[in-house]
């Protein structure tokens, strides 16, 4: 891997006139070739049925650049729009494979690109099977030079769903060539867990059950299902957040430290963290998991309706827009330590966030019966703001006992730089052939079977009590009990934002 030289590539990219295309794809790949870390040597070939010209594609390229970023170039811009050519073409069908691999050959001799070959399925999940059967019998995967495959979310909607996609998938790439995006793993604090874990002397020797008494990561959006409601009624926030992004956020909190940053040593201690969480029974799992759907509420001035009101939604629909859980991981170094999870939409806050409580002290000296000695936090800003606060315990100047303060500090602010997109890192590291920010299919694997049986007991049980939790709120009363049983409390995220954010 030679990661001093930008990667050349061919990305062929279905679904080139989707939302994620327009709104993340086409501006990371702009941000990366205005920062030279890709050149001249790359070409886009843009898949989807609508007919369109090249001037037409080409022009919505720099409108998509231009609608997601400040300061763009126009000359940079016009140039970067000069390598998107584009091929209408309904992946379904078999003949139009062939004029896809002349072009594929044409590009890779204009632009030198030594026959390396990204194929990025930025479409609906039930064409991913069928394009990479097609990519293989058309040839388009027979190249000199790599062949990789991206594979957006979500992948498959259960283990044997997920199972029989990747089945279909390895007929035509090895594993080390499929890329499947959890774009939670681009973002740039979710890589900074393991820094702050593996390089910080105060941290790691405390990270074990003697010392840390829980972990709660929360990812709460305020926004509801928009437009998303056909597939967002089959999936629910279980399948949607929960079964990638938050167990991959739990693996990296929880593994050992590799011996190495090597992608199969990550991958190997992520793997043993979902291979030990504890599988629960019926009745373990009716009460360690909470789930939730909004009912209507109020934002500011305006009314809020409830899921079941939203477009194309059931309107008896008994599908979670919230889920909580308790999760233990039975090794030597979590035994005891409950990790809480939650995550939903039309919640009070947009905020990702990981609270990592340590235990109260063994004696209270400044005890006043006023004020209880705040425990110690350390609090992972994910998303909107990126950084990491030290909840502590000092004597201010002028007073008695003691005061709680935090110690900030602010990824975005310390270089006025805005932190790259997801996107862009994940787009880049399948250019340059790194696998670690993506999900290994054993690691998509154990979560699936994790998940199933949550989703399977939800399924026998409906819920008597949906909607039950207002929008704007933090979630159903079931989700504070849950912490409640065991003398603990979700902490106040929506106060917890960096003032210098
Ligand atoms: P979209 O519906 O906006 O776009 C779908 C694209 O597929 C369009 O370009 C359309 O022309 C093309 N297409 C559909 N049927 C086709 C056919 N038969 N032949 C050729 N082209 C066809 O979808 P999207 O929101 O861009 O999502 C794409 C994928 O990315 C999905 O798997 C989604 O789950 C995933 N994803 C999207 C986002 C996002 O922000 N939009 C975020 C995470 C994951």
């Amino acid at each position: 891997m030679n990661t001093k030289q930008p990667p050349t590539s061919l990305i062929m990219l279905f679904g080139a006139t989707g939302d994620l295309a327009m709104r993340k794809l086409y501006p990371s790949l702009f941000r990366l070739y205005r920062k030279g870390k890709i050149n001249e040597h790359f070409a886009v070939i843009g898949v989807a049925r609508r007919p369109l010209t090249q001037e037409q594609y080409q022009a919505n390229i720099m409108d998509s650049v231009q609608s997601a970023l400040e300061n763009v170039k126009l000359d940079d811009l016009k140039r970067f729009a000069t390598h998107f050519y584009y091929h209408s073409h309904d992946v379904s069908d078999t003949e139009s494979y062939a004029d896809l691999k002349r072009i594929a050959e044409e590009m890779d001799k204009k632009y030198q690109l030594q026959g390396n070959r990204l194929f990025y399925m930025a479409m609906a999940p039930e064409f991913f099977g069928l394009i990479s059967n097609h990519l293989k019998s058309s040839g388009l995967t027979d190249t000199k030079g790599y062949k990789r495959v991206i594979i957006e979310k979500p992948f498959g909607h259960d283990f044997e769903s997920a199972q029989e996609l990747n089945n279909m998938i390895r007929n035509s790439f090895e594993e080390d060539e499929i890329y499947r995006i959890d774009h939670y793993l681009g973002k740039e604090m979710v890589q900074n867990i393991e820094v702050i874990r593996f390089s910080n002397a105060m941290f790691e020797p405390l990270w074990n059950n003697r010392y840390i008494s829980n972990i709660q990561i929360t990812s709460s959006e305020t926004l509801g299902v928009e437009e998303r409601g056909r597939y967002y009624d089959k999936s629910g926030a279980l399948k949607d957040m929960f079964q990638n992004h938050m167990m991959q956020i739990l693996a990296l909190l929880a593994m050992e430290p590799p011996i190495s940053l090597t992608t199969e040593e990550i991958r190997s201690e992520k793997v043993r963290v979902l291979r030990s969480l504890r599988a629960y029974s019926d009745e373990e799992l009716a009460e360690n998991f909470v789930r939730g759907q909004y009912g209507p509420g109020t934002a500011g001035s305006e009314s809020l309706p409830s899921y079941r009101e939203e477009p194309m939604v059931d309107e008896q629909s008994n599908t979670e827009t919230y889920v909580a859980g308790k999760l233990k991981i039975d090794n030597f170094r979590w035994a005891g330590v409950p990790f809480y999870i939650r995550t939903g939409k039309r919640m009070a806050t947009k905020s990702t966030k990981i609270v990592v409580q340590f235990k109260d002290i063994p004696m209270n000296l400044y005890y006043n019966p006023q004020e209880e000695l705040n425990p110690n936090l350390l609090v992972i800003h994910i998303q909107p703001d990126e950084g990491i606060t030290l909840h502590l315990n000092v004597k201010k100047s002028g007073k008695n006992g003691t005061t709680p303060i935090r110690l900030n500090y602010c990824n975005k602010s310390s270089d006025k730089m805005n932190t790259p997109e997801a996107y862009e890192k994940l787009l880049f590291d399948s250019m340059v052939g790194d696998t670690t920010n993506f999900t290994h299919w054993d690691e998509v694997a154990l979560s699936w079977k994790f998940v199933d049986a949550i989703a399977r007991i939800w399924k026998e049980n409906p819920e008597p009590d949906f909607p039950n939790y207002a929008s704007g709120s933090m979630g159903p009363a079931k989700a504070d009990e849950l912490l409640e049983k065991d003398g603990n409390m979700w902490w106040p995220i929506e106060d917890f934002e960096i003032e210098s954010c």
